[in-house]
């Protein structure tokens, strides 16, 4: 083989390779949200609410770097052009929101404003990732600590410091960095019930919600051994779990809030159904946030 035909068989294969990568993750996230709409466009009845707390999901944040604009130039209905935000965007988000006069609020502030239900009055975002990813550490946890602006990290405790699917999860220690700062409150994703069967996830089959009230104590019991008390958040796996696992949490005394994703901003107009909603910002849905935020 030639060199040049040698460079052009491993150009096509990584081609292949990140085309593959990216259709796999990409269809099953799209397939279990099911309660958001494709393409997780924020509905304009929800862009129209003047007052109100928004509780943004984010995934991971990634560098900017010339792999992820190869991949997103490539497919653009795929986790990874759409699920996972640049680093560059992330900060330019919190800038905007920051802009907007809307006030970025600790999951502790929110839950007080829900709990009194008075009417938000103005517009209140909280931060929160799930499975908070080492990307998330190194690439946004730097910003919001610099600028002193709180969030929220929901942890899958059997998981932590491990590789979930294709991205390396943040550590312990890296988690004990992000709580003793004071802006991150560290809460629960489940033990090791963040998978899918049949396309489902588990947390949303009556079948296993025996196996999920355990995985639910043993998840408890290992964040008491690392931050020696309990996690009072809980937030739904693909967004999505069973009536009786929402009944069932919201049973446990610690807990103050469980989360689901539904692109809906909270007042206190809206009923509590035992979960409260999160918006899921994607590399493409953030300007009908925006709408949100420019509405006054
Ligand atoms: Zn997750």
């Amino acid at each position: 083989m030639t060199k040049r035909i040698k460079r052009w068989a491993v150009m096509i294969i990584f081609t292949i390779a990140l085309i593959a990568v990216g259709f796999t993750i990409g269809t099953q996230e799209l397939r279990v949200h099911s309660e958001v709409e494709s393409g997780f466009e924020i509905p304009s009845e929800e862009t129209l609410k003047e007052d109100g707390i928004a509780i943004l999901s984010y995934h991971r944040i990634l560098s900017d770097q010339v792999s992820l604009r190869v991949a997103r130039g490539m497919s653009n209905n795929n986790q990874l052009s759409e699920y996972n935000i640049t680093k560059h965007d992330f900060i330019k988000q919190i800038q905007a929101i920051e802009e907007s006069g809307a006030e970025i609020i600790s999951m502790d502030q929110a839950q007080d404003m829900m709990a009194s239900q008075i009417q938000p009055i103005g517009k209140y975002v909280v931060l929160t990732f799930d499975d908070i990813a080492e990307s998330a550490f190194k690439n946004a946890y730097p910003y919001l600590r610099d600028n002193n602006i709180p969030f929220t990290a929901f942890i899958i405790t059997s998981k932590v410091g491990q590789y979930d699917a294709d991205q390396k999860l943040a550590t312990w220690a890296q988690l004990k960095e992000m709580h003793d700062s004071g802006l991150a409150t560290i809460a629960l994703h489940t033990d090791d019930m963040h998978y899918l069967r049949n396309d489902k996830p588990v947390g949303a089959l009556p079948a296993y919600e025996l196996d999920f009230q355990e995985d639910y104590e043993r998840s408890q019991e290992t964040y008491r051994r690392h931050f020696g008390e309990d996690a009072r958040y809980f937030a739904s796996p693909y967004g999505t779990i069973t009536k009786n696992n929402v009944r069932f949490l919201n049973q446990q005394i610690e807990m103050d809030g469980v989360f689901n994703l539904a692109q809906r901003v909270i007042t206190t107009a809206n009923p509590h159904k035992g979960t409260l909603d999160r918006i899921l910002i994607t590399s493409k849905n953030w300007h009908s946030f925006q709408a949100w935020l420019d509405f006054k």
